[in-house]
């Protein structure tokens, strides 16, 4: 069931090493300026989409007999962290690893050997993922998308907010209501996972948000969108369970850019430090200078080291939620301080876009709010590790 058990491993050092040097390779095509003219017009990575197709690495984690490579979520890990560590933004690779995670998992075998080979081609983009809504934000169970069963379709009504790469993909996984809160014995029952063909949406008005970086964001309204029923993945009202199972292989993934972009400031604040001359010396002579970047190369390693032992713990199908959770946490952390910390050592430079800091630092500001908030992790930590009582 990759990514997870059953995925060829990435345990040996030569593997590991194939991978990250083959991706490299790729990113070296894609220079500063590439990310750079692609924030000031706001335009996706056409290009480096589809060169990451053609090499494979965005179908990395779709099994072999489906057409990718089967490789477990390590492999990802050493794949999304690569691509921002090269200066890249790895959204449009994370999304379709995630993305494509709910419809291998849980989707039927019909769905998968139509959808699958075609998204390890390039054939078909499943890069949206809609969840959020404007009234229930982070209390997920509350969203007021509807699912209505008429006779051989669903009827989709309501309203979704800030879902990424709504306009550059072709199929999106959507979260609904089935069954109305007030009919379930539990609020994560009645809720149910979809299939929508993008193309094919009636009834679906997307509207474009600008949003601090470069990702595409769209505010989407429903208003009578039929679905056939046969996309609707897995079992009718399990989708909480499904969306939630999907969850720690996310928070491990973008845990893992978090830690390639870390490694991105540290790298530019070290490389500026060391050149930079004022009051006749390199700023990097002085300790209050080197302290914050040191400082923050110590918390990137460790945030390192957790991030690959809840990927091994997902791979081998071992219970990975704490894990999961305290990766995305220390990771975001540890690259929200390099990012503070680029930014300082390059002084006003840190501000001017032809220098990249200031386009990194707004990217990696997503990962303290963005797939899941910070606060929401602490309050994980404390009540499903701890033990401490619940508060909301
Ligand atoms: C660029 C971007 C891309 C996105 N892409 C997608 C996407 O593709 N698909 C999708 O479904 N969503 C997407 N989102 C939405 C994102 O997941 C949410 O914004 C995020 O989960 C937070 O929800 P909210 O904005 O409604 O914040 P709120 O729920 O309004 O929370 C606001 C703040 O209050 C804090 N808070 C709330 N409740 C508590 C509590 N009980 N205790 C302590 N603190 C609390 C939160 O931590 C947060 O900091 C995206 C957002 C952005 C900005």
């Amino acid at each position: 069931m990759p990514p997870g058990p059953g995925a060829r491993s990435l345990e040996t050092p030569l593997l590991t090493e194939d991978l990250r040097r083959g991706v490299r390779e790729v990113c070296s095509r894609f220079p500063d300026e590439y990310w750079r003219d692609l924030d000031a017009g706001r335009r996706y990575p056409e290009e480096f989409a589809a060169a990451m197709t053609e090499a494979g690495y965005l179908g990395a984690l779709i099994p072999e007999e489906y057409g990718g490579m089967g490789l477990g979520l390590s492999a990802g890990c050493v794949i999304l962290g690569e691509v921002n560590r090269s200066g890249a933004n790895a959204g449009p690779a994370h999304a379709q690893m995630y993305t494509m995670g709910t419809l291998l998992r849980h989707g039927s075998e019909a769905q998968k050997r139509e959808c699958l080979p075609k998204i390890a081609k390039g054939e078909l983009r499943l890069q949206a993922f809609a969840v959020t809504e404007p009234e229930a934000g982070t209390d997920t169970t509350s969203i007021r998308t509807t699912a209505t069963r008429e006779g051989d379709d669903y009827v989709v009504e309501g309203r979704k907010i800030y879902i990424s790469r709504v306009k550059q993909s072709d199929l999106m996984i959507l979260l609904a209501r089935t069954t109305p809160l007030e009919e379930v014995e539990k609020r994560s029952s009645g809720l149910s996972v979809f299939l929508v063909d993008l193309k094919e949406a009636e009834g679906l008005t997307v509207k474009p948000r600008r949003v601090m970086m470069n990702n595409a964001t769209s505010e989407l309204i429903f208003e009578g969108m039929q679905l056939p029923a046969g996309n609707i993945i897995g079992e009718e009202g399990e989708g909480f369970r499904y969306i939630i199972d999907g969850m720690n292989a996310e928070r491990i993934l973008i845990a893992a850019e978090c830690v390639g972009d870390g490694r991105w400031f540290v790298e530019k604040a070290t490389e500026r430090a060391g050149a930079r001359e004022v009051f006749g010396r390199r700023i990097g002579e002085n300790q209050g200078v080197q302290f914050p970047i040191a400082r923050a190369y110590a918390n990137v390693e460790a945030a390192s080291l957790m991030v690959e032992k809840a990927a091994s713990l997902f791979d081998r199908g071992e219970p990975c939620g704490a894990e999961a959770n305290l990766a995305k946490l220390l990771a975001a952390d540890a690259s929200w301080e390099a990012a503070n910390v680029a930014v300082q050592t390059f002084g006003g430079y840190g501000f001017d876009a032809e220098y990249d800091v200031e386009r990194k630092f707004r990217e990696t500001r997503l990962y303290q709010v963005a797939p899941i908030s910070t606060n929401l992790i602490l309050s994980y930590v404390a009540e499903h590790v701890l033990g401490l009582p619940r508060s909301f």
